[in-house]
């Protein structure tokens, strides 16, 4: 394949891109007589192919969810512009088509801003999912981010020959492919980007419908319905409510032990509480009157089949990662014994799911509340910053955010928008000091080493 088959495309706008590297790239362009084409003459070049581009830029953003939107914002904000490459057609994916009806934000509103921006004052201490896409919305207007979208990474690999990353992306059902070429790449593909689905013996063999939460929309499609829940973090526990309330029949297994914690305690934010606890005091005894209060406010929950791990909440979800469920309802639910707590899954039947306990019992359908994993070692051709087994940069919080060669990682710190916002900030500071030192040096690209002109460019 010759350099006639890329149409190398610039960007536009402000949102756009590396002007000496394009410059570079646009007078090899010219100078290699017929061979290649410049953004002014794509549509004219001899023999494009209309499904293979070259495209050259500065930083490249995967991903348009709140993370790869606020560290777009923050390198606006410094003065480099950067491209978004979104394979969905909208910003904020997982929260527009991957949510359910009735999720609310599960913390404060203020510890869920992204960055220079607060919530508007009249939103409710906890913004409903629609009201938090339409701040994502404004945010994405206040500082002019166009994301890209329809465009999925399927690879991105440093050329140390090059010293630039080579991003791939291909379109709608796959077609049109794009390379883009770019001295900073940043994964803000997120930490639930595809749904887990478990494999449950005689899972084919089951006649009713089996959702993962990423599917599920509202209780109304399972009215009168017995519905068994499979797994207890904060979706399990929240659809198990949504059921109740459109009177279907939940049942919730509950395989491993977990914190439930209620949402508000003293009148605060039980997460606000704890972060203003943590201020003075060390976290095992923060754990300690987080339990003594849930167990005051909530009661004993293992008599409900709900049993506590060892570790308390915080210093079980800064060892683990696993998230405290806050309550909103559903435990009232357990006890009054509309929602039933049921062990793990020993296998499905057509119409009913045995237990390990050796029970069987009728159920319509299987909601699987089996949560999420990053995506990123199915794209990124890297395996120093992101483990290859859970898609998470190796280097623990605050410090996973920057690797080598350019890269980072943004909202990848299990610590949800909070800990995306931190990266986002440090991310453009950092990008920033290149971007400076390189137009002063005026660090050549190797591009006489990009074989535009020659008969074998780089292969998509
Ligand atoms: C039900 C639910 C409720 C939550 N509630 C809260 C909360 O109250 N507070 C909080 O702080 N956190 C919450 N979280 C955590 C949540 O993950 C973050 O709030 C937030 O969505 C993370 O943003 P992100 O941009 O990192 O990831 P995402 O929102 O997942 O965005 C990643 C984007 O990358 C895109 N993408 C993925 N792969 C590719 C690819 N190969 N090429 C191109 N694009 C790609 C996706 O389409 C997506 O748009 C919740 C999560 C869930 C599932």
């Amino acid at each position: 394949m010759s350099m006639d088959y890329y149409n190398t495309r610039e960007l536009q706008g402000k949102q756009s891109h590396d002007p000496y590297f394009i410059d570079k790239m646009s007078n090899k362009s010219s100078s290699s007589s017929s061979s290649s084409s410049s953004s002014s003459s794509s549509a004219s070049s001899p023999s494009p192919s209309p499904s293979s581009r070259l495209v050259v830029c500065g930083p490249v953003i995967v991903g348009a969810g709140p993370s790869g939107l606020a560290t777009a914002a923050c390198l606006k904000l410094k003065g480099v512009p950067s491209v978004i490459l979104e394979r969905s057609n909208c910003i904020a994916s997982l929260w527009q088509l991957k949510t359910y009806d009735r999720l609310r934000l599960h913390l404060p509103k203020q510890f869920c801003e992204l960055p220079f921006m607060p919530f508007p004052n009249d939103f409710p201490t906890y913004p409903t999912k629609q009201q938090f896409i339409q701040y994502l919305d404004d945010y994405a207007t206040k500082y002019d981010i166009r994301p890209w979208f329809n465009e999925t990474v399927a690879s991105a690999q440093f050329d140390p020959t090059l010293g630039f990353w080579r991003v791939r992306t291909t379109g709608v059902k796959g077609g049109d492919e794009t390379e883009y070429v770019c001295r900073w790449l940043i994964a803000a593909t997120g930490e639930n980007a595809e749904a887990v689905v478990p494999k449950l013996e005689g899972m084919t063999e089951f006649k009713g419908p089996i959702r993962h939460t990423s599917l599920y929309k509202s209780g109304e499609d399972f009215r009168e319905k017995k519905v068994l829940v499979v797994g207890c973090g904060n979706s399990g526990m929240e659809v198990c409510l949504d059921l109740c309330n459109h009177n279907a029949r939940p049942s919730l297994v509950v395989r491993d032990t977990v914190h439930v914690l209620p949402r508000e305690m003293l009148g605060k934010s039980t997460f606000g509480l704890s972060m203003w606890l943590l201020k003075w005091l060390p976290m095992r005894l923060v754990d300690r009157f987080l339990l003594v209060a849930s167990r005051l406010l909530l009661g004993n929950t293992s008599r409900l089949g709900l049993y506590r791990p060892k570790l308390g909440p915080l210093e079980l979800k800064t060892l683990s990662g696993k998230t405290p469920v806050l309550d909103v309802g559903t435990l009232a639910k357990i006890k009054s014994g509309d929602i039933e707590i049921c062990p793990a899954i020993k296998r499905l039947k057509p119409h009913a799911i045995e237990f390990i306990d050796e029970r069987t019992e009728k159920f319509d359908a299987i909601v699987l509340a089996t949560g999420y994993r990053s995506n990123v070692p199915i794209w990124l051709k890297e395996s120093d910053m992101f483990s290859k087994e859970d898609g998470l940069p190796r280097t623990p919080f605050p410090n996973g955010w920057k690797g080598e060669c350019g890269l980072y990682a943004v909202g990848f710190t299990k610590r949800g928008l909070l800990g995306a916002s931190m990266d986002a900030k440090r991310i453009a500071e950092d990008i920033e000091r290149c971007w400076k030192a390189e137009a002063k040096h005026c660090t050549p690209f190797k591009a006489s080493l990009f074989p535009l002109s020659s008969s074998s460019p780089p292969s998509l």
